[in-house]
């Protein structure tokens, strides 16, 4: 017996109509905001995420699925799908056509971690990219896109901002971290130590409980913002404010990535504990350049698909199944069987779905058998419809029952598939 790899899951027949939900609210909504999807590969060359993510991150330091193809070259399974599509951006041109160029995404992501509750090895995330533009505009409209997402999905979720500034502020900030963190430089886990070197900001990132203890007192980030930096954040709290979107500040945010400029959010979802950030994103401006393109704005979010799954699924919200044939048609005998099957391929030929038996059923289990699947309507055919061309068609829901010739039945649930 060969198994599922660890830290991954397998969506089954009974529950993607969850997942294919979700996933068209989210196309909904990205429709709403004037954003085309982008599909890059699941693959890429590893320097792009070296690059791209950052190599002081956990993700580039520990997590990513990396091997060599039969051609030798080093070859990554994406680990988020940013990178891939700044990448596209560039090798595209996109730069030198219309601006910004606002898309999405839906993908899977690969991440070699401890797989638990919320966070798995192959996981999927519906991401939006706006690249082009550098006003705080767009990121509270990116931000608003999150928003009306995750409310779509009658998720209720906090929002928390930041800004982490520019190379500029953060240069004092870091600074300001370092002569913070080196008192406590014992005390820190052991990635953090590194992080004090190479990247104090991420001290603020980690989730051992001691550090996060420690990180407490820490100087926010806030109060070395430049003027530049300081007055992006003033509008962007105006243009979530006019967009009726709450949220509150939190110093202490500041992503996983190395790439990130200026804004930081999270949505954090009250529901569920540890693996609570269901979406997250921010600013990104030195993006493109770090990936060998002309500097050019970035900003976009990542959602985790089955996390909002999971914070559905905890808060009750109900998804509707939409896989339920309209029609069952049951068969009584061999002849009768033939007709049913006839009429089902008419039905779906005009855009109503339609079952029939597939296991040489009795009439009795194949009512039991309609009942199961969910279909709304049951037409029993036997001798006698066959030889009177008209058969009753029985609602599940109300029980009541109706005669319909054959040769109506098409007009007929066609009529009725309006009205489901
Ligand atoms: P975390 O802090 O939980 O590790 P992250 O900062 O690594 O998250 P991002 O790289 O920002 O996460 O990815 C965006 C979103 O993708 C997260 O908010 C989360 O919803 C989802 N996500 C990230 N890693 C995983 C995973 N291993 N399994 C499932 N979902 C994930
Ligand atoms: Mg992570």
């Amino acid at each position: 017996m060969i198994n599922i790899p660890k830290g991954t899951k397998d969506v089954l027949p009974s529950d993607s109509y969850k997942w294919q939900y979700v996933e068209d609210v989210a196309r909904d909504v990205a429709k709403r905001f004037h954003l085309k999807e982008i599909r890059t590969p699941v693959f890429e060359h590893t320097e792009l995420f070296l690059r791209g993510v950052g190599d002081t991150t956990d993700i580039v330091t520990k997590e990513m699925y990396t091997f060599k193809d039969k051609g030798d070259r080093s070859i990554t399974l994406k680990p988020e799908g940013t990178a891939g599509a700044a990448r596209s951006f560039i090798e595209n041109g996109m730069k030198n056509g219309v601006l910004p160029v606002k898309m999405y995404y839906i993908t899977p992501a690969f991440r070699y971690e401890r797989p638990q509750a919320g966070r798995l090895r192959e996981f999927h995330q519906f991401g939006v990219e706006i690249f082009g533009a550098k006003g705080a505009e767009t990121d509270a409209e990116a931000i608003v896109t999150a928003d009306t997402l995750l409310k779509s999905l009658s998720l209720n979720v906090k929002l928390y901002i930041n800004s982490i500034g520019c190379p500029t502020c953060r240069a004092a900030y870091n600074k300001a971290l370092k002569e913070f963190f080196a008192p406590h430089l014992e005390e820190l886990c052991y990635d953090c130590k590194t992080r004090f070197e190479k990247n104090p900001l991420r001290l603020l990132d980690c989730k051992e409980e001691n550090c996060k203890k420690i990180n407490v007192a820490a100087p926010s980030i806030l109060d070395y913002l430049c003027d530049d930096c300081f007055a992006h954040f003033e509008q962007l709290k105006t243009y979530l404010s006019l967009a009726g979107v709450e949220y509150e500040i939190d110093p202490r945010i500041v992503r996983g990535l190395d790439y990130y400029t200026r804004t930081v959010f999270e949505f954090v979802s009250t529901s569920i504990g540890a693996q609570g950030t269901v979406c997250a994103g921010g600013r990104y401006d030195g993006l493109i350049e770090e990936l060998g393109g002309d500097s050019v704005p970035a900003v976009g979010f990542a959602a985790g698909l089955e996390r909002l799954l999971i914070v559905m699924e905890q808060t009750g919200v109900t998804i509707p199944e939409t896989s339920a044939p309209t029609v069952y048609l049951a068969g009584m005998d061999d002849a009768c069987r033939k007709k049913a099957f006839e009429l089902a391929c008419a039905l779906r030929k005009a855009g109503v779905s339609s079952e029939v038996d597939h296991l040489e059923r009795s009439i009795k289990a194949q009512f039991k058998y309609a009942d199961k699947i969910g279909a709304k309507y049951v037409v029993v055919i036997g001798g006698n419809e066959l030889e009177s061309g008209v058969a009753n068609v029985k609602s599940m829901a109300t029980g009541e029952s109706e005669s319909v010739a054959f040769t109506q039945a098409v007009a007929y649930f066609q009529g009725k598939q309006g009205t489901l």
